[in-house]
């Protein structure tokens, strides 16, 4: 573990050591006097080193990896990026939540950590980018921070949050929202998410120990691929993340009358699958019909009762729309239920919609970590532009708890969730350059904040 006290005595052996005599080397150490904060860089070679390191726990096939929350390659990767931790001077402890935590001091104790990270865990034949580029760049920019002997007011901890993919699972239980329900899924590693948390340490029946405050901490920073094209398309290096989307799900019905497909005329049918490709094309065109980068998204679809030779009755069918708006989602869903409202007239069937539990609501970022993020990539000579999140991140919880800001990086021909990923080394590094110097300036006070 890296504290103050350590550096303060080792300050003072330097300085003994070169005033004696004969020992020009350790002047020499001398003159390499700490180095000035906006000058550190993260080493390249180290983070593409030890994303192919991490790559080895739980890699399949195809050259990604399946390390599933909960694993026993989840448990060995983390038991991996445990020791980096340690490695780079951290204090390393697993929260109830199965949450790592490194955490070093700061030279204020009165000051609230700054935290950044993300997740090693993946979805099934996953790839070697998702998550991991956040926390090995993290463990990065501590260590440079030790090895340069630059010392932050702030106390910084580097987060690996648990099971991200099956849920968030370690965010939630940070913001106090991990329920009973939740614990008792069967995960993707075969475990139900409670012994599946105690399997990485954590302790189930004492979450509300993983629990966080808001104030508790100064600001959250998620450094991630992409997963998207934008930034490898335009050749941007850094993507400054708005927001990340709020999603709403619908199941949708759609009711006809089967019937006998060579007795009944075409004219009078009421053919709920006729009907349902209308609305295909409907979702299409209302999504588009306005300005903006809102998706919206037909998943699914089966017909009633599914024969070549019987007109579909019934046809169940979805609607997904993200958006950073949830205004906007309600206002195209108002479109698209009008327009259905039409289609139903036209084909003699009928639509029901039934809005599912599992929305999610849009988070943005902190205003003023965005222009922190920006000022650190021009100053870094890297180009940046302003979007959104279309996929979910711990981000989204944190936001609830502290300013938050996210960082992309590109991800070649905009792939994830597959072992087609990729990152560049030097798409990683200039990421993990730009977390660093973020972390810095909110270090000095860049929020504007009087703390
Ligand atoms: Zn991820």
């Amino acid at each position: 573990m890296r504290s103050p006290s350590l550096r303060r005595t080792l300050g003072v052996a330097v300085v003994v050591a070169a005033a004696l005599p004969g020992t020009g080397v350790r002047c020499g150490l001398l003159a390499a006097q700490p180095a000035q904060p906006d000058e550190l860089r993260v080493d390249a070679e180290r983070i593409e080193r030890r994303i192919l390191e991490l790559s080895a726990f739980g890699r399949n096939l195809e050259g990604g990896v399946s390390r599933v929350a909960f694993s026993e390659a989840d448990v060995a990767g983390r038991a991996y990026v445990m020791e980096l931790m340690r490695e780079a001077g951290l204090d390393v402890t697993v929260d109830a939540a199965g949450n790592i935590i490194g955490r070093l001091e700061g030279t204020d104790p009165s000051l609230p950590p700054i935290v950044f990270g993300s997740h090693i865990d993946s979805v099934p034949f996953g790839g070697n980018y998702d998550g991991d580029v956040g926390v090995i760049a993290a463990i990065e920019c501590a260590q440079v921070l030790a090895e340069s002997d630059v010392w932050t007011r702030h106390p910084l901890e580097v987060v690996v949050f648990s099971d991200e993919e099956g849920g968030l699972t370690g965010s939630r239980a940070m913001i106090g929202e991990l329920g009973e329900a939740a614990l008792g899924e069967t995960t993707h590693s075969g475990l139900r998410r409670a012994d599946g948390i105690r399997a990485i340490g954590g302790e189930p029946e004492r979450l509300e120990e993983a629990k966080r405050e808001p104030g508790e901490i100064a600001a959250f920073l998620e450094l991630h691929i992409e997963q998207g094209a934008l930034l490898y398309d335009e050749g941007i290096d850094i993507g400054v993340v708005e927001g990340i989307v709020g999603i709403e799900w619908w199941d949708v019905t759609i009711d006809g009358v089967a019937n006998h497909a060579g007795t009944t005329p075409m004219k009078g049918r009421s053919d709920a699958l006729l009907a349902a490709a209308r609305y295909i094309q409907a979702v299409n065109e209302a999504v588009t019909s306005v300005p903006g980068r809102q998706v919206g998204t037909v998943g699914l679809i089966s017909a009633e009762p599914g024969a070549h030779n019987v007109i579909p009755g019934r046809v169940r069918t979805s609607l997904e729309i993200r958006d950073l708006s949830r205004e906007k989602i309600w206002m195209l869903f108002d479109q698209i239920k009008a327009r259905t409202d039409e289609i139903a007239e036209e084909t003699g069937t009928t639509f029901t919609f039934t809005l599912l539990d599992v929305s999610s609501v849009p988070a943005m970022t902190d205003e003023r970590i965005r222009q922190i993020i920006a000022g650190a990539a021009d100053e870094l000579g890297l180009a940046w532009k302003s979007m959104p999140s279309g996929a979910g991140h711990d981000a989204q919880d944190m936001a609830r708890l502290a300013p938050t800001g996210m960082i992309f990086v590109p991800s070649r021909g905009g792939i994830s969730h597959s072992p087609e990923e990729f990152t560049s080394r030097q798409d990683m590094a200039n990421g993990a350059n730009v977390l660093l110097q973020t972390v810095l300036r909110i270090d000095r006070g860049a929020l504007g904040s009087p703390r």
